[in-house]
């Protein structure tokens, strides 16, 4: 696709846009334990690795958008830890720091297509020799997600069960509206989950959990997104307009 001109986003859109993100990274979590996926490295990276498959393999200016706003969403959360050194940053986690999975991101988008993304890459620094490299790195990833999902393609008129619920809350209810008019959940479901066999059916919910965060649960078999994460997604948006300004 030719793609030209991006439009910074507004606060609504960069917080379902990141929100997008986190569901897509999720269903990666799902994916994994529903049907046994064997991970070789981190499940972390994996599931940031799929999601950004998943948006980049749609080529479409919304989508290209999701990815955009979720690379600028980690480098901002890096920014904003500026409390930390370098010394206390959480190299144990069970993620990758931030700013290496914001670049993990972009390298794979650039690595796609360089035409598309290239100027993206350049303007968030990734070095060149690294762009080119990212492309190895783009066929790497793909070929892997293809090879170990092919199997679960749903055959058709397979359908998986997927209950959907935007659970009542008193403390977000205008990112409640927000998650359910753009229709998140649903999204999540049509867009990535039907495509697969799945074994049993499978909840997505938005609830709120005392935590900015998500999780897949094995049992149930569900994805919780927390409201507080969305709302911690609109602070980051606030926080860039601050060194905007
Ligand atoms: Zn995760």
């Amino acid at each position: 696709m030719a793609q030209e001109e991006y439009t910074p986003s507004t606060l609504e859109d960069f917080v379902v846009n990141n929100s997008v993100f986190v569901l897509f990274h999720e269903v990666g979590h799902l994916l994994i334990g529903e049907l046994g996926i064997p991970i070789l490295g981190k499940e972390e990276d994996a599931a940031d690795n799929l999601a950004a498959l998943l948006l980049i393999a749609a080529e479409t200016v919304e989508t290209d958008q999701v990815l955009i706003d979720s690379a600028d969403g980690w480098f901002l959360s890096d920014a904003a830890n500026t409390a930390e050194t370098f010394e206390d940053a959480e190299f144990y986690d069970v993620h990758s720091l931030d700013v290496q999975r914001a670049f993990q991101v972009v390298c794979l988008m650039v690595g796609a297509d360089t035409e598309v993304f290239g100027e993206i890459a350049d303007n968030v620094g990734l070095d060149i020799d690294r762009q080119e490299s990212c492309i190895t790195d783009f066929g790497q990833t793909s070929q892997s997600w293809n090879a170990v999902l092919e199997p679960f393609l749903a055959p058709e008129g397979h359908s998986t069960e997927i209950y959907i619920s935007y659970d009542p809350t008193e403390n977000y209810v205008g990112v409640q509206e927000l998650l359910r008019s753009e229709e998140i959940l649903e999204l999540t479901a049509h867009f990535v989950l039907q495509d697969f066999a799945l074994p049993r059916p499978v909840t997505l919910r938005v609830a709120e959990c005392g935590e900015p965060n998500a999780f897949y649960d094995p049992d149930p078999g569900e994805i919780i997104f927390c409201y507080e994460l969305a709302d911690h997604f609109a602070g980051l948006y606030a926080f860039a307009e601050t060194l905007d300004g």
